[in-house]
């Protein structure tokens, strides 16, 4: 079997990455791979061993044995660690504040990096839409297809709080603001890579975004990569 066709999406957190790279996945009948939640079942390993996740050599001690499977179905969406399913877990407040500090751990990020790229190769679809912080640069620069999506922080913040349900909306833009800062020391995703192409969705709703999205596969996939309507 030929190597799936990747569709790089890279985006600060609100921006709508996931939901928007799930539909787009649904839409090219492609597989949908969330790397973020790697980092975050390896925070939620991490606490439910007591360990400190601000400090890297406690986090390398409890990565030797994360066992971690993620399913790449954007119909049917899990994550597990062992055998417990932690797709609910990992979206908690306490995974949220603690993921940070465990993506900023420079050899867990190549040990889960070989992992993205074997999930993508063994995934049995034409393609796969990649989301994260680092795939358009790291995971897979020579993607046929690299965007970056952005919208304005007071939107973001807007969305990430109907999405947690919560009405505080100053406090949720404060959380995003500091994960924003502590992830952007370890990788640039605020600005574009050369080649990447930018969505900016301030402006643009859901169907809108996933719109843009998709206008940009066909575009670039129209330019010679592969065949997809
Ligand atoms: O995308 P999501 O908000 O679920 O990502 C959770 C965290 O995982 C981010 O805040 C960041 O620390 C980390 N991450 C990363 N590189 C990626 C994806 C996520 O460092 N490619």
């Amino acid at each position: 079997m030929t190597e799936p066709l990747v569709v790089a999406i890279d985006g600060p957190a609100g921006s709508g990455k996931s939901s928007v790279s799930k539909e787009v996945a649904r839409r090219l009948g492609f597989g949908y791979l969330d790397t973020g939640a790697a980092y975050r079942a390896l925070a939620w390993h991490a606490l439910e061993h007591g360990a400190d996740t601000s400090d890297s050599t406690a986090v390398l001690e409890v990565a030797g044995d994360f066992d971690y499977d993620i399913s790449l179905d954007p119909e049917d969406y899990w994550v597990r660690v062992g055998p417990t399913d932690v797709t609910a877990a990992i979206r908690e407040q306490r995974v949220t504040d603690a993921v940070s500090g465990v993506a900023r751990v420079a050899p867990v990020r190549r040990s889960v990096n070989a992992l993205f790229r074997g999930l993508i190769a063994g995934s049995h679809r034409p393609g796969v839409v990649v989301e994260g912080r680092d795939i358009t640069t790291v995971v897979a620069p020579d993607a046929p297809v690299r965007i970056l999506l952005t919208a304005a922080p007071e939107v973001r913040a807007a969305r990430r709080s109907a999405e947690l349900d919560a009405d505080d909306v100053a406090r949720v833009a404060a959380s995003l603001e500091r994960r924003d800062s502590a992830d952007s020391t370890v990788v640039d995703f605020l600005t574009a890579a050369p080649g990447v192409t930018v969505i900016d969705s301030t402006d643009l709703d859901f169907a809108q975004t996933v719109d843009a999205v998709l206008g940009v596969v066909r575009s670039l996939v129209e330019t010679g990569v592969s065949d997809v309507r």
